[in-house]
């Protein structure tokens, strides 16, 4: 009970924009019976050109290295072009309103996913609130998980990333070559009862995350009452990151 009051408050706070901080009492107080998902807004979104609000703040609060080289960049989450994005949708109804801009995408949680069937050591696995979590410490580097992911959601450090790292976050771990990386719903706040950091740091607040199976919580009445899409449905992944059209 404690936890679900929790999320709702959060949630609400995310929604009225000012969900910063830590809520004291918080603490994550078990994980069943929690579907935790987001949702993307890109009308919100999209309403400031070129901004990277969430990805420098995700990026450095998370050491990922500004590595330009393509070949060997690593990414949580990054903008994409909507028709590369969606490209099942083949100009549908939600298309128009995206028109052709880049979306914010990530790991989707995939409630099916793929990625945890195909790993050989468990480095990736699914948490009971829907969590897809990574540890990279048990990672061999096999990438069966990025060959299975169809989102293109993990990185492979092809290189040492730790002389990429411009700002060093001491709080928070940093990778070694030869493993992969992804976003993991900022578990390490989750734990803390705090919101994913993209979350805080969108301008627009444009992005809301939360409990879909709590009826009260602002995502399960967003994405009940809009127009929602998620990225390439039908290979039943079950995406959970929902984009509000
Ligand atoms: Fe796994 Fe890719 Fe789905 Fe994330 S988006 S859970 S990495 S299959």
């Amino acid at each position: 009970m404690t936890t679900r009051r929790c999320f709702l408050r959060l949630a609400s706070l995310s929604t009225l924009g000012a969900a910063a901080g830590t809520i004291m009492g918080c603490a994550t107080a078990g994980t069943g019976g929690r579907r935790l998902a987001m949702a993307i807004d890109p009308g919100k979104c999209l309403q400031k050109d070129g901004c990277r609000a969430c990805i420098d703040a995700c990026h450095r609060a998370h050491n990922v290295p500004p590595i330009p080289d393509r070949e060997h960049e690593v990414k949580w989450i990054w903008k994409e072009r909507a028709e590369d994005a969606f490209a099942s949708e083949d100009g549908g109804e939600g298309m128009a309103p995206l028109g052709g801009r880049p979306v914010l995408v990530l790991c989707n949680h995939c409630e099916n996913p793929p990625c945890v069937r195909v790993c050989p050591t468990r480095a990736t696995w699914k948490r009971e609130d829907g969590v897809v979590m990574m540890d990279e410490h048990r990672c061999i580097g096999c990438r069966y998980c990025m060959a299975a992911c169809p989102y293109g959601s993990r990185s492979f450090n092809w290189v040492d990333p730790r002389p990429h790292v411009t700002t060093l976050d001491p709080g928070y771990p940093t990778r070694t070559k030869g493993v992969v990386e992804k976003c993991t719903f900022c578990d390490e706040r989750l734990a803390r009862g705090e919101q994913p950091l993209c979350v805080e740091a969108c301008p627009e607040r444009a992005i809301v995350f939360g409990d879909l199976r709590d009826p009260a919580s602002p995502i399960r009445q967003l994405t009940g009452s809009r127009y929602t899409m998620r990225r390439k449905p039908e290979l039943g992944t079950r995406p959970q990151v929902y984009y509000l059209i």
